[in-house]
């Protein structure tokens, strides 16, 4: 049998990419479009911490020291972490529910699993560029608007009205965690397996 993947959304945290992050990109000298990309250090800036463990920071995952090691124990495949540089916004904040009344350490998910998927959630269109040529793929609408609906107000026993998307099985290595189409789209996805 096949296993079942899972997608996964992340709730907004407030905060933005930190002054730490170097990133070296190569962009096509006609449209600015990144074709490739390499992350060298990653940086984070809290506004507030209500004890998130995931972050989704476009287009990169960041996870907490208490998610790495959980992810370690399972030794699941298909990626790696980096110790991310973390820093404050001014009036900075933690909310009294959070875990810890400090911030613990957060570490970049670097996902190196890749396998391909049916357009579902979006679709295929001509960058327009002559130059690279490039394929995108914005999601459809009303996916995006659900998504946003979902994460935004934490609506997590809604995720079951999105589309089911679907990956080409002969496309897949065998990672619990990958990304799907990272060639064709820069906008980068992550799916993981049931065996987590
Ligand atoms: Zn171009």
């Amino acid at each position: 049998m096949k296993p079942k993947i899972y997608a996964l959304l992340s709730a907004s945290t407030p905060g933005q990419m930190g002054g730490a992050t170097e990133i070296i990109t190569r962009k096509c000298k006609k449209c600015r479009r990144v074709l490739e990309e390499s992350v060298k250090q990653l940086g984070y800036e809290f506004d507030f911490w209500s004890g998130e463990d995931f972050i989704y920071m476009t287009p990169y995952y960041i996870v907490s020291e208490r998610l790495k090691n959980e992810l370690e124990l399972r030794n699941l495949k298909g990626m790696d972490f980096q110790k991310i540089i973390v820093d404050t916004e001014e009036y900075f904040d933690i909310d009294e529910d959070a875990y810890s009344q400090t911030l613990p350490n957060f570490y970049y998910l670097n996902i190196k699993g890749q396998a391909k998927e049916k357009p579902i959630w979006y679709e295929i269109k001509d960058s327009g560029c002559d130059m690279c040529h490039m394929e995108i793929a914005p999601y459809k609408s009303d996916i995006l608007d659900l998504i946003g609906e979902i994460t935004q107000y934490k609506e997590v026993e809604r995720v079951g009205e999105l589309a089911k998307r679907q990956v080409y099985f002969e496309s897949w290595q065998g990672e619990d965690i990958f990304r799907v189409d990272e060639k064709r789209r820069k906008e980068k996805r992550l799916l993981l397996l049931k065996s987590f």
